[in-house]
Order: structure tokens, then C-alpha cells, then sequence
């Protein structure tokens, strides 16, 4: 893989990484973790999500101090190359601070997410 595509891709989560066309994006949902500030423990390994992620409907919805998590998934409607992207972060105010992005692209989470 070349460089400039390499960097696009760091930047751009909806391009499919085969074909370089922008995905479909299946369903977004945010969540959050049973985990506090202070005591973040990075886990990368879906079946942790599985187990743990609440759904919640509103960043408001989250108690201070406790870390969220958002999903998002992605198709690729050319090559049917599918992606799910969890970004856990801390909301802080208006802000997130980002703690760990992971990509799941083997149907990790399939079971788990509506959509
Ligand atoms: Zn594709």
C-alpha cells in the first residue's frame, strides 16, 4: 500500500480499504463503559465490548467521570468489505478525549449490534 493511501486512510474511516470508495455507513450507536476516570484499562478484544457496552442515547446520559464508547459501522456497497470502528473516550464538557480507536473487520460485533 502506498503512502498517500495509507494516509488517506488514517483519515478518512468510510473509504473502503480495497477499492478506496467511500462506505456506507450501516448504524451508529453510543454506549458506555463501566470504567471511571483515572482507571482506564485499554481492552481490544471484542468480546469485552460484548460483555460490557450499555447503550445509552445521549451523551448526556453518561455520568460524569465515566467513559463512553461510540460504534460505528461501515459497508462497503462495491466489494461488500465490511468494517466496525469503537472509539472509547472520556466526555469532558463539550469534549471527548479520546482514549483507544479500534477497527473489528471480521464481523467481531455482528452478533452484538443492531444493525
Ligand atoms: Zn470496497
Amino acid at each position: 500500500m502506498g503512502l498517500f493511501k495509507k494516509v488517506r486512510l488514517l483519515f478518512h474511516d468510510d473509504l473502503c480499504p480495497s477499492c478506496m470508495k467511500s462506505m456506507e455507513e450501516r448504524g451508529r450507536q453510543l454506549y458506555m463503559l463501566p470504567m471511571m476516570v483515572g482507571h482506564y484499562d485499554s481492552h481490544a478484544s471484542a468480546l469485552y465490548y460484548k460483555k460490557n457496552l450499555i447503550k445509552v442515547y445521549r451523551k448526556a446520559d453518561i455520568p460524569t467521570g465515566q467513559y463512553a464508547c461510540g460504534i460505528i459501522a461501515y459497508k462497503c456497497l462495491d466489494c461488500g468489505f465490511r468494517k466496525v470502528k469503537v472509539s472509547v473516550f472520556l466526555p469532558v464538557r463539550d469534549q471527548e478525549k479520546y482514549e483507544d480507536v479500534f477497527y473489528f473487520e471480521n464481523g467481531e460485533l455482528d452478533d452484538f449490534l443492531e444493525f
